[in-house]
């Protein structure tokens, strides 16, 4: 045996051996999964059982290397026959800390780990590219660029679609797709009608169910008491109906349900606030113009309309109803003659004059005495005018001291520079995404 031969035997055996070794499934282990950064620093593509070609690897290599020269963001690309029974969730994690994928204070990294042997891809994102690669637009580029092919074998396509959609979201570009879904999601449908309908639903059974616990409540004797707690409940349903309204455009965006609630349904919920109230409003007014009996006779009162009510009230009554700072309603009793004033706050500008008592008094000028300074606090004169008695009113005023509006800056960060023979050193984020096929 020469030692030609002997050479060509052990070349045998090893080549035996590392086709073995790829043709087994072999489970990996996070730390047994080859970093393509201790090969190559501009590798970003770990494919140790070649499931995508050579020519693909080198593409998606030269895409990323592209992304990172762009603005730093590092995409680790991880395509293994398998990592045994571990969760994918779980493996990506680990994978993402143990590497480092993303620059240190910027988390700008992204890894994409594809397990043959559960057909499963997962996204896991770094917290700096959160904002730009959502959950949902993740599971969007997987159902719609990746799983497709990989449904039908091809491997290679499904990573270059996937990756490719991914890296032009890393670089903001995705107007036209963002568009296209918005345009969709404004399709209008009858299934965008459940989330208005909804709250216009629960809006009228919260409001019914004040209306009756009013109507019922003996502490609440007068109209006027009654009226301003139906106004109290209208406050609260708005408040609730603003504070949904909110919600809404999260609530149809980050469920899977864009398509099916809509667009519309965002716009269309804020606005049931006008039949809301206007029926809120009609509640109101109804405990405002519920006749009382006649406290001295017993016989049914009547409502005198604003024209007639006037004869009854006084004149400084009426000139508070012409400028509309409080409204009265007059009960009328036909039997005997006796009223009943009801007085309702309408403006809120206008104070009681302290001379003459009339809802009249209002701020009517106001002067610079002294201004304010960084070290001083300065004056001011405000002068209040009540246009029925004609009597007038001067208060100081101090106006605070001016103020540094607070500098504040940017916390002056810098992006660790690429070290070469690793990642960057960034931690994931825990969000991302998982897809199957
Ligand atoms: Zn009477
Ligand atoms: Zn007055």
């Amino acid at each position: 045996m020469n030692i030609g031969n002997m050479t060509k035997k052990i070349f045998l055996v090893i080549i035996f051996i590392v086709f073995t070794i790829n043709i087994l499934p072999q489970a990996y282990s996070v730390t047994t999964v080859p970093n393509p950064k201790s090969a190559d620093a501009n590798a970003f593509v770990s494919n140790p059982n070649r499931i995508i070609s050579q020519a693909t690897e080198s593409e998606l290599n030269s895409m990323l290397q592209e992304l990172e020269a762009h603005n730093k963001s590092e995409v680790a690309v991880v395509v293994l026959n398998s990592i045994g029974n571990e969760d994918i969730f779980d493996f990506g994690v680990k994978l993402f800390e143990h590497w480092g994928i993303g620059k240190k204070k910027s988390d700008n990294g992204l890894l994409v780990l594809f397990v043959l042997d559960q057909r499963q891809v997962r996204f896991e994102v770094g917290y700096g590219l959160e904002g730009v690669l959502p959950d949902a637009i993740c599971k969007r580029i997987q159902m719609d660029y990746m799983i497709p092919h990989f449904k039908s074998g091809d491997y290679d396509q499904g990573l270059l679609h996937g990756v490719s959609k991914t890296a032009e979201y890393i670089r903001g570009e995705v107007f036209d797709d963002e568009y296209l879904s918005l345009n969709k999601a404004f399709n209008f449908k009858l299934s965008n009608l459940i989330l208005p309908i909804l709250m216009f639903v629960i809006a009228m059974f919260f409001l019914a169910d004040k209306q009756k616990k009013i109507k019922n409540d003996s502490l609440l004797k007068f109209n006027s008491e009654r009226y301003s707690a139906m106004k109290t409940a209208t406050n609260q349903i708005n408040l609730l109906m603003i504070l949904l309204s909110f919600l809404m455009p999260f609530i149809v965006a980050f469920t899977d349900l864009w398509s099916f609630l809509g667009g519309w349904s965002v716009v269309l919920t804020p606005l049931m606030a006008i039949p809301t109230n206007r029926i809120a409003k009609t509640m109101s007014n109804k405990f405002r113009r519920q006749v009382p009996a006649c406290s001295k006779c017993g016989d049914k009162m009547t409502l005198l309309s604003e024209k007639n009510d006037d004869k009854y009230l006084t004149l400084s009554q009426v000139y508070e109803e012409k400028i509309k700072s409080v409204d009265y309603d007059v009960f009328l009793c036909d039997s005997c003659g006796l009223t009943v004033i009801n007085e309702y706050k309408g403006k809120v500008d206008y104070r009681e004059c302290p001379s003459c008592k009339t809802r009249d008094f209002v701020q009517t000028d106001s002067k610079i005495i002294k201004r304010p300074s960084y070290v001083h606090t300065g004056l001011k004169t405000i002068v209040f005018h009540c246009a029925f008695c004609g009597f007038q009113n001067e208060q100081s005023v101090v106006i605070p001291k001016l103020s540094n509006s607070s500098s504040s800056s940017w916390g002056g960060g810098s992006s660790g520079g690429s070290s070469s023979g690793s990642f960057g050193g960034g931690r994931s984020g825990g969000g991302g995404a998982t897809s199957r096929w």
